[in-house]
C-alpha cells in the first residue's frame, strides 16, 4: 500500500514544494538545473555556473562521486571534488546537487550540497533510502533504470517513510530494444506521476537521449508534458568531457534551449526565471 506519497486518499493533493536553498520546485517556476556530469576542474565547474546562472539555470549540479558501468572509467574526484563543489556554491551562490552512492558519505556531502541526488543505480539500494529519508535534505530520486513507476513510488515511499518528504523525482529514460539512443524517455511518466503522486517531477534529457542533439527537442516535450523542471548536462568542451560527453551540451547549445524553454513555458502557463 503506497500510502505517503500519493496524491488522491492522502490530505496532500497539492503538488509539495520542495526549498533548496531559495529556490522552489513545485510552484509555478519551472527550475533548470544545470551543469557537468563530473567536476573535473576547478575551472571546468566555474565557468559552467557561471553561464549557466547567467543564462537562467537556478542550480548548479555536477558529480563528486560518480557511478560508472567500467570500474576502469573516471569516477569522479571524491573529496577534492566536493571541495571545488564547495567553493564554486559560495562564489556563485547557486544551490547545488550531486550523487551520494554510499551511506558512509551522506554526513559529508550534506555539509556541502543542498539537494542529495540518488542515481538510476541506487534507486533500489533501501539502506541508502532509508538513511537519506531520516535527514532532512531535499533529494532528487532517479529512475532505475528498468524500473516500473510502481518500482520507484515505493523507493520515494522508503525516504518519506523516514519522515523526509522533500523528493523529487526524476524521469531519466530507461532501458528499451532501442539502441540508437542510451535510454528511452518515458514520456508518459511524467503525466503518470502527477496523476499519481503529490511529488515534484523532472526530466534528464541527457541521459534520457544520450546524444546533445535530442536533448532540446525532448526537454521541451517534458515541459510540454507537466514536468516541473529539468536537470541537463553542460560542459564548456564537451569532446574534452570525462564522462558523458556525447550528451551534454556546450554553453551555446544550452542557451539555445533557454531560448525555446521560454516559448514552451508561456505555452504551458509555467513561469521562468
Ligand atoms: C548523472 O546524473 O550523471 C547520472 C549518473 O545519472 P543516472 O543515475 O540517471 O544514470
Ligand atoms: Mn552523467
Amino acid at each position: 500500500m503506497v500510502k505517503l506519497i500519493a496524491r488522491r486518499n492522502t490530505e496532500q493533493q497539492e503538488t509539495t514544494k520542495v526549498r533548496v536553498g531559495d529556490v522552489i520546485i513545485g510552484g509555478p517556476q519551472l527550475v533548470v538545473v544545470a551543469g557537468p556530469c563530473a567536476i573535473e576542474s576547478y575551472d571546468q565547474l566555474l565557468s559552467t555556473a557561471l553561464e549557466i546562472k547567467r543564462l537562467g539555470a537556478s542550480m548548479l549540479r555536477g558529480g563528486a562521486y560518480k557511478p560508472r558501468t567500467s570500474p576502469y572509467s573516471f569516477r569522479g574526484q571524491g573529496e577534492s571534488g566536493l571541495e571545488v563543489l564547495s567553493q564554486i556554491k559560495t562564489l556563485t551562490g547557486l544551490p547545488v546537487v550531486t550523487e551520494v552512492m554510499d551511506v558512509r558519505d551522506i554526513e559529508r556531502i550534506s555539509e556541502v550540497a543542498d539537494m542529495f541526488q540518488i542515481g538510476s543505480r541506487n534507486m533500489q539500494n533501501y539502506t541508502l533510502l532509508t538513511e537519506i529519508g531520516k535527514t532532512r535534505h531535499p533529494v532528487l530520486l532517479k529512475r532505475g533504470l528498468a524500473a516500473t513507476l510502481e518500482e520507484w513510488i515505493y523507493a520515494a515511499e522508503y525516504i518519506l517513510a523516514e519522515g523526509n518528504d522533500q523528493v523529487v523525482l526524476c524521469e531519466r529514460g530507461i532501458r528499451t530494444f532501442e539502441t540508437y539512443t542510451r535510454n528511452t524517455v518515458d514520456i508518459n511518466a511524467i503525466p503518470a506521476l502527477k496523476e499519481l503522486t503529490h511529488l515534484p517531477v523532472f526530466l534528464d534529457p541527457s541521459h534520457g537521449t544520450g546524444r546533445c542533439s535530442l536533448v532540446s527537442p525532448v526537454a521541451l516535450a517534458g515541459i510540454a508534458a507537466g514536468a516541473d523542471g529539468l536537470m541537463v548536462e553542460v560542459h564548456p568542451q564537451p569532446d574534452l568531457a570525462l564522462s558523458d560527453g556525447p550528451q551534454s551540451l556546450n554553453f551555446e547549445q544550452f542557451a539555445e534551449l533557454i531560448e525555446r524553454l521560454g516559448l514552451v513555458s508561456k505555452a504551458v502557463g509555467r513561469e521562468m526565471t
